[in-house]
Order: structure tokens, then C-alpha cells, then sequence
């Protein structure tokens, strides 16, 4: 079973499709991770996440076995990922390894921005996670406050609604609903609730 979970940032269907993998007893792979580790690479060399050449570069050399998920989750990496992921050669670059990740046994969750769309365009199921903006950038507020950064949470939201617009209006593989996508809007759903919901959607899928 292949389950294609895409969404906004902040939307927590990284969360959600960590959930669903284990319970299913599926792989997971967050494939921001990926657009993340190109950005890093930059940034941590000192160029800037609009080197289109260096973006090319270093997608085409990451390694996902050598990933440090904490480093690559910091807030400025998001930011950086969101310029190099417009990149069409970037994600050309990325796309065998997500491909090949999906059609391993017994089956895998993938979250990001076009797995329904353009990397497992047949999944078995395809949900749509989403909630407003404000109830992400709250989210993403007690999330770094957790990890014991400062924060103004109207920066927070004014970043977010940059990276939904710069994510839903590049001409390569746009954040968008794919048709046959089920949408999950987790507003007023906390973790546990989202991912009953989930589940219910998975499992009336598979019917
Ligand atoms: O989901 P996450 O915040 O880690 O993703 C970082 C950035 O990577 C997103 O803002 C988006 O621009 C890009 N991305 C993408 N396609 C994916 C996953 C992430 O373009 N499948």
C-alpha cells in the first residue's frame, strides 16, 4: 500500500504520516527532508538558496543515509527549501529516489507537496492535509518554542503565508489538490483527532 499524504507547511502531516506508517506498518520518508538537505548544503557553504547552479549540484549529490533531521529542521532550512524545491532540475533530481523509496516492499507513506500528484500520481490513497494559516503558525510557535527558540508568531504567520504562495504558485509540481485526493482540514482536530481521521479515510478507501 502506498499512501500519499500532501499539505501545507505546518499542517501536520509529517506527524500524521509518521502515525499512519507505523500503524500500518509501512517505511516513511519525509521528502522535505530532501529539498531541505540541498538547501542546507548551500547555506552551510555560504551561498545563497537562489544559486540555481549549486541548487543542482547538491541535489543531485545528497545523500538521505547521512541526513541529520534536527539540523535540517531549522526554521531558516524551511525557508532556503521552499526557493531551491522551484528548481525544475532540482526536483528531476530528487525524483528516482522518491519513486524507488515508494515501490519498495511492503509499502510506504510519503508526505510533501506532490506526492499525489506527480510522484505516486497512483498511491492507493491520497490525503490533503491542511488547516488555516494562523492555527499553523501557532502550531509552529509552540513547536520552536519547545526547542527553546524565540519567537514573534507574527513573523511566523506572515513566513508561512510566504512559503504557502511561493510553494502553490511555481510553474514545477505546485502544492495543490491532487483531484482524487481526500482533504483533511485539521483546524480544529488535535493530533490524536487528526489522525482518526485519517485512519477513517484510509480505511473507507481500501473498502
Ligand atoms: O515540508 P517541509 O516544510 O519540510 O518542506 C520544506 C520545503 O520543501 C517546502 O516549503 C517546499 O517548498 C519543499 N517541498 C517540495 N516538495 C515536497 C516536499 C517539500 O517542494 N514534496
Amino acid at each position: 500500500m502506498i499512501l500519499a499524504i500532501d499539505g501545507p507547511a505546518a499542517s501536520g502531516k509529517g506527524t500524521l504520516a509518521k502515525r499512519l506508517a507505523r500503524h500500518y506498518g509501512l517505511r516513511h520518508l519525509d521528502t522535505g527532508l530532501l529539498y531541505r538537505a540541498v538547501a542546507a548544503a548551500l547555506l552551510d557553504a555560504g551561498h545563497p538558496a537562489d544559486d540555481r547552479a549549486r541548487a543542482i549540484a547538491a541535489a543531485k549529490a545528497i545523500d538521505p543515509a547521512r541526513f541529520d533531521e534536527n539540523s535540517l529542521k531549522r526554521y531558516e532550512v524551511g525557508e532556503a527549501a521552499s526557493v531551491v524545491s522551484a528548481v525544475p532540475e532540482v526536483r528531476a533530481a530528487l525524483f528516482d529516489f522518491q519513486q524507488a523509496f515508494a515501490a519498495g516492499p511492503p509499502g510506504a507513506v510519503l508526505d510533501g507537496r506532490d506526492i499525489g500528484t506527480v510522484i505516486c500520481p497512483g498511491a492507493d490513497v491520497k490525503i490533503f492535509v491542511t488547516a488555516s494559516p494562523e492555527e499553523r503558525a501557532r502550531r509552529r510557535v509552540l513547536e520552536m518554542r519547545g526547542r527553546g527558540q524565540s519567537v514573534n508568531e507574527s513573523e511566523v504567520l506572515a513566513d508561512i503565508l510566504r512559503r504557502d504562495e511561493r510553494d502553490r504558485s511555481r510553474a514545477a509540481a505546485p502544492l495543490v489538490q491532487a483531484p482524487d485526493a481526500h482533504l483533511l482540514d485539521t483546524t480544529q482536530l488535535d493530533i490524536e483527532g487528526s489522525f482518526r481521521a485519517a485512519l477513517a479515510i484510509v480505511e473507507k478507501a481500501r473498502k
